[in-house]
Order: C-alpha cells, then structure tokens, then sequence
C-alpha cells in the first residue's frame, strides 16, 4: 500500500521533468527537499534590507548538495546494469556515490587526494563500503586518472561531468522557486568543479520555460515550456576561495590551495557550462579569502543556528560582501546555496576557537561559570 504523502526523493517528485522511464530502477534516499531558511540575525546586524535565505542542501542524506546528482546518476547507472562506480572526489561527492553504491548493490572506487579530505567524509566513504584509492596527488589528478580509466575498466563515472548529475542537481532551483513562489533576484553559490552553478542554471531556466542551450537533456520537451513556475530567472553569482580561483584567474590554477577542501579545485570541468550561467544572467565570479570563508561560517553557526561546512559559507560570504557594496543592491530577494553540513569538518570548526571551559563537578564551580557569562 502507498502512502502518497510520503515523500519519496527528488526523482519521484520530478519524475516528469527527468530524462528516467518507468524502466529506470530509481536508487533513493528520499534526497532533495531541503529547508530554504530565512536569515533573520545577520541581515538586521549589517543593517541591510535585503531578504536573504538559505538553501541548506547539507540536510541531504549523506551531508551534502552531491546527493541530488548521485540519486539520478546511479539510477542511470543501475539502469544500464553497471556493476560498479568511479569517481575523484575532495570527499563529498565520495560519501555521497559510497551511500547510493550500497544503496543499489553496487560496488564505488573514489578517489580522493591524500590527507586533504575532512575525517567526516572519510568515515562516511569507508563505513559505506566504497574502495577508498588515495592518491598521491590533488583533485584534479584524481578527475583526470577517472576519465583515464573509465575507458580501460568496467567503472561509470559519477562525477559532474556524467550529465544526469547536472539534472539531478537542478531541482534545488526547483525546489526554491516553489517554495518563495517567485525566482530569486540573485542566487549565490560555491563553485569548485562548477557543476552546481550549471545545474541550478539549467532548474532555473526550465522553471521559467526558457529553452537554454545548457538544457541538454529537455530537448525542448520540458514541462515548464507550457506550464512555467516562474516568469524570470536569477542573476547568478559564483564564489571561489582566493587560492583555488580558476575563474578570477582566466584559466586553469596549478596548485589550488584553501581550507575550503570541497572546493580545492584547479581545473573546473563544467568551465564552460559555468560560464554560460554567468554570463547569460548578467552575474558576476569573485573570490574570497580563507579568512573571510571561516568568519562567515562562524557567523552563521552563531548567529542564525547554521552549522556548515567552510566551502559551503562561501557563498553567504560573497553574498553579505556585495550586500555591503551595494553591488547586490537594497530590497534584493537573494538566495545562497549552503552545499553541506558542518559536521563533515569539526576540526576546522573547533580549530583556533575558545577551548572548552573544565569546572569542578559541584555546584558552587558551575553556578559561578554560569553567571560570568550573563
Ligand atoms: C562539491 C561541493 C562544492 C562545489 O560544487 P561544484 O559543483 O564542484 O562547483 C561546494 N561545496 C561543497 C560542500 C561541495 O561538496
């Protein structure tokens, strides 16, 4: 019996808007659905009035904005009867394709550079029965070595540069134009390997029945041509961290280098996708410092309850920047995907903060420590 209430994931609830048939065995768990939160502590702070939410896609089920993609291309996957997947991965993407692995009997490679990964993301990928290839060099050898051997073995690639991950991934503009009845006026968001921009660029587009060029997939078939949600689409804008900014740079950085470790990436597969999506609505890339990336993670933990992980603060942190401006201008609606949760990276959260306060187990030493802070 079926409960037709129960949500059942992103490609049940958009099954018409996704290249799957009834063929395809859909492998889910029940991902998409986010909260689209409301900041109400800093925007008051900096004294702007602008309407700012977040997309916290780290309410995923493995953590992380990966699960939308891995949903649709591990279906795809299991659709063609692949015995097994690959990918490089800064970490999320591996929790992400070890979980859906399990999920369909499936065997996942990931890899991931050594020692740059989070221990959260670690765990995830190890405790789901992924093969765990560390490599002794960085992302961007990793994607490269993917698409080497994906020719010689019997491996599907999950990254971003499989295009039902791309579709996967456009349901969180969906999901945000439904839930605000409009499109945002600015959306802001992380770019590393640019997937994601790409991916919302595509929901965006086919939520307003535009038929854009990066619609690959829609063929012009697309629901929202004759039944669009929305009449307009985002300024989009794409955040990246000062030292792994191949697109403030022009070009493809050797050495990329950031804390962010989920956006410690060279050499962006979805270059030109990305650049469409900017480009085509009138937005703007920046970069941001570490700094900057810690401070805005640690404000939104503090201030508004929101626990992410640093690559995902870039976007808030970019966003409350050309607030400040003016660049983004006053009145704005502006939406900021915060990609994953805060607890795949403790160490960088606790690192350099104030250490744990450790009182005698007695009245008298709580009660005192209590009332120094009030
Ligand atoms: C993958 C990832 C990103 C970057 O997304 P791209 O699609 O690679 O641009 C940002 N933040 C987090 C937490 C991620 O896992």
């Amino acid at each position: 019996m079926s409960n037709s209430s129960h949500y059942q994931g992103l490609i049940e609830r958009y099954r018409d808007r996704l290249p799957v048939t009834d063929k395809t065995p859909v492998v889910s768990l029940n991902e998409g659905d986010t909260p689209l939160i409301k900041l109400v502590n800093i925007p008051e702070q900096i004294g702007t009035s602008v309407e700012m939410y977040v997309k916290f896609d780290g309410q995923n089920p493995t953590g992380s904005f990966k699960d939308r993609g891995m949903t649709m291309a591990v279906s795809k996957a299991a659709e063609k009867g692949a015995k097994a997947i690959v990918c490089a991965s800064t970490g999320n993407t591996s929790a992400a394709a070890a979980a859906y692995a399990a999920r369909a009997g499936m065997t996942a490679f990931v890899l991931i550079p050594e020692g740059k990964i989070p221990m959260g993301k670690l765990a995830q990928a190890i405790a789901h029965g992924a093969v765990v290839l560390q490599i002794r060099g960085n992302f961007d050898d990793g994607m490269r070595l993917v698409k080497e051997v994906a020719g010689e073995a019997p491996v599907e690639i999950v990254n971003s540069v499989n295009p039902y991950r791309l579709q996967g991934q456009k349901t969180g503009a969906f999901e945000i134009v439904e839930a605000l009845g409009r499109a945002p006026d600015y959306h802001c968001i992380p770019v590393g390997n640019a997937g994601n921009i790409s991916g919302y660029w595509i929901g965006y587009s086919e939520a307003c029945g535009h038929n854009t060029a990066s619609c690959t997939l829609c063929n012009g078939e697309c629901p929202y041509l004759e039944n669009p949600l929305t009449t307009t689409r985002p300024i989009m804008v794409g955040y990246q961290a000062s030292g792994a900014a191949p697109f403030l740079r022009g070009h493809p950085v050797e050495q990329p280098e950031t804390l962010a470790t989920a956006i410690r990436i060279g050499n962006p597969q979805s270059w030109n996708l990305a650049k469409a999506a900017v480009e085509e609505s009138g937005g703007w890339f920046d970069e941001v410092t570490d700094q900057e990336i810690l401070d805005t993670q640690s404000l939104l933990a503090s201030k508004e309850g929101i626990f992410c992980e640093p690559a995902s603060a870039v976007s808030v942190c970019g966003a409350l920047r050309d607030i400040r401006s003016g660049k983004i201008p006053d009145g704005s609606l502006i939406t900021c995907t915060v990609t994953g949760h805060g607890l795949k990276d403790t160490a960088t959260a606790i690192e350099g903060r104030d250490p744990v306060q450790t009182v005698d187990a007695e009245l008298a030493s709580v009660k005192d420590a209590i009332l120094r802070h009030l």
